[in-house]
């Protein structure tokens, strides 16, 4: 990397990385679990952010600690709250295909200022929406630190 810029190296190995090769397995719930159970998962699985899926693992929506926070302030019942009601909802969700680079799942994650995207499969044999992993800021942070100057 001699005679680059320390953002310029950072910059070409995001641009290099795919999401594929970087990605973590996703955490996912359907709409009909409710909050409560989706809470325990939350806390069991060591996530941020819950995926809702339906049967076929297609994307529906995004819960986040936020959300679960919101909920919680209401006097609602918790155990008889699903999910679906509090999720933000797709096409309202930020993706990325694993095809794409590290690089455009950051510029996702800092435009729309959130910790985590869901990253959707794009094999032949796939279905387009279908939920394949998850990419965290801990996951971009982890190539960074990983760069060797
Ligand atoms: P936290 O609530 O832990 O701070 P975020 O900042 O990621 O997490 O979430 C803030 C809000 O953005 C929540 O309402 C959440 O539902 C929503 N959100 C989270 N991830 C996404 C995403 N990939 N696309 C769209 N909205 C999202």
């Amino acid at each position: 990397y001699t005679g680059k810029g320390i953002s310029n190296v950072i910059g070409e190995v995001l641009k290099q990385k795919k999401v594929n090769e970087i990605q973590g397995l996703p955490v996912a719930v359907n709409e009909e679990t409710s909050v409560y159970d989706a809470i325990v998962t939350l806390f069991l699985e060591d996530v941020g952010t819950l995926f809702v899926v339906d049967n076929q693992n297609i994307l529906k929506g995004v819960v986040s600690r936020k959300d679960f926070l919101k909920i919680t302030l209401g006097d609602n019942d918790l155990n008889k709250l699903p999910i679906g009601i509090i999720m933000t909802r797709s096409p309202n969700v930020i993706t990325v295909k694993d095809s794409d680079s590290a690089l455009l799942a950051a510029k996702k994650i800092q435009e729309f200022q959130i910790d985590c995207l869901p990253v959707l499969g794009k094999d032949n044999d796939k279905i387009d929406d279908e939920l394949v992993g998850r990419i965290s800021k801990t996951h971009l942070i982890k190539i960074i630190a990983e760069i060797d100057i």
